[in-house]
């Protein structure tokens, strides 16, 4: 699968440059340099910044801070993710899985680029050029590059200023390696060096998700089902800073205990990137049986799906949720018509947002590869929607005449609705 493609290649970057640190303490190229293994001891991490100036840039980076720690909570090593000097860093102490530590970054809405970052005890400027040196000569195999020294002072005390730092750096990685130019404008590798307490060297930019952080937009309620589209949606709507809530509706025995367990399972693959999701698990099937009982069999999935919207938005309002998300797409099946689209969203008064709107199931199926919830969507267990489904269900829903149909149901379905909430199962999936 894509995933395990993409792990790969970043486990055998990562090999390259275990193998690299090692070549090099034993090749020694400088005769004299001491012989410490270069790690990366921690992560810049690079964020959008438009938009978040003032407080909002505050509220923007705790937001970041707390949902690293969330994504890092189940990696093996020991990390202290903080802000300093207005940049957001993951320090990584002792021993840590690289390559995890990463893919859990990538999952981090609002994180632009992840740069790993060599930290450096401040020995002087001599053993700094040095380390530089031993650094290019680490990174890049391959010297026939063209590259930029930018150097960034936040402790203003060191003895030389920016500048000076630049063209001297500059300078040794010319005379080190004759191969390698100077391009100021479009380098091949910005090797930046920062002045802090200590000295942190970095020159790779690893892609993020981008986004906003989760947490920073208030929350919506997701009506997750067993399907491909619903995760892919509630992903969206999450890249864009807004916390997720879900309810899932289930008719057992129709439905079987194993189908509600791979929705837990979509549910906890969406929150690797929307943060923990309180999943409502709704019984909805004396509803289902009783609007099947009372109204016109070709009209079921319309009236049934104006229930779930409304039994969910009851669940959203009461946590004050700002909106509802669904996995619909114009056209892709019949309660997915403009007409029924109108005739499902009649019944909210909270906005309905449909991310998936204007997209063929095949781009769909792309984002839930790349974000893994695909191998789960496609399991094969049956979904309370399709279990008394009509052979020809309408494709132009006239609103008037649902709402006539519904009267059918009297004031039973209102007893058979307040049921279904009083009986909820919560999950907290995270
Ligand atoms: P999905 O792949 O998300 O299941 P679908 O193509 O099967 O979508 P429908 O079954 O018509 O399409 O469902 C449309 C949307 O309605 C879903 O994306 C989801 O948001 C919501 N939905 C459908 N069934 C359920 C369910 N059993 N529980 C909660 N939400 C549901
Ligand atoms: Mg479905």
């Amino acid at each position: 699968s894509l995933r395990q493609k993409k792990k790969l290649t970043i486990r055998w970057k990562h090999y390259i440059i275990v193998y690299r640190c090692f070549v090099n303490i034993h090749a020694d190229k400088s005769g004299k340099g001491d012989k410490k293994i270069m790690k990366f001891h921690s992560f810049l991490i690079k964020y959008g910044e438009i938009g978040i100036k003032g407080k909002n840039r505050y509220l923007f980076e705790d937001a970041l801070v707390r949902q690293m720690r969330f994504a890092l909570k189940d990696v093996d090593g020991s990390f202290y993710v903080h802000k300093s000097y207005g940049r957001v860093y993951v320090d990584c102490d002792g021993d840590y899985d690289y390559e995890e530590t990463v893919e859990s970054l990538k999952r981090v809405f609002g994180i632009v680029g992840i740069c790993p970052v060599v930290r450096l005890e401040d020995r002087g400027f001599e053993q700094l050029k040095k380390d530089v040196a031993a650094y290019i000569g680490e990174m890049y195999p391959d010297k026939n590059k063209t590259f930029k020294v930018e150097a960034r002072r936040s402790r203003k005390s060191y003895p030389k200023t920016s500048m000076e730092i630049n063209c001297d750096l500059g300078e040794v990685i010319l005379e080190t390696y004759p191969e390698m130019k100077v391009d100021v404008h479009h380098p091949d590798i910005r090797l930046n060096v920062e002045v802090r307490e200590e000295i942190y060297l970095f020159s790779e930019i690893i892609p993020g998700p981008g986004g906003m952080p989760v947490g920073t937009n208030g929350s919506a309620m997701l009506l997750l089902s067993g399907g491909i589209d619903s995760p892919v949606a509630g992903y969206m709507v999450s890249k864009r800073g807004v916390e997720l809530e879900a309810t899932y509706f289930h008719a057992p025995p129709y439905t079987s205990e194993r189908a509600k367990e791979k929705v837990v399972d979509l549910a906890k693959l969406v929150s690797k990137y929307a943060g923990p999701i309180k999943l409502h698990v709704v019984n909805f099937t004396d509803i289902q049986l009783y609007i099947y009982e009372k109204c016109p069999h070709e009209e079921l999935t319309i009236i049934m799906r104006r229930y779930m919207m409304k039994i969910a938005e009851h669940f959203a309002k009461k946590d004050g949720c700002l909106g509802m998300i669904t996995g619909e797409s114009i056209g892709q099946v019949a309660s997915q018509t403009m007409q029924s689209l109108a005739a499902t969203n009649a019944v909210c008064t909270l906005p309905v947002y449909r991310p998936l709107i204007g997209f063929d199931k095949r781009e769909i199926v792309e984002i839930s590869e790349k974000i893994d919830t695909y191998e789960t969507s496609i399991q094969p267990f049956e979904d309370c929607c399709t279990i008394f489904v009509a052979k020809h269900p309408v494709t132009k829903p006239n609103l008037e005449r649902i709402e006539k149909s519904e009267l059918n149901l009297s004031e039973k379905i209102d007893e058979l609705v307040q049921q279904a909430i009083d009986t909820v199962e919560i999950i907290k999936v995270k």
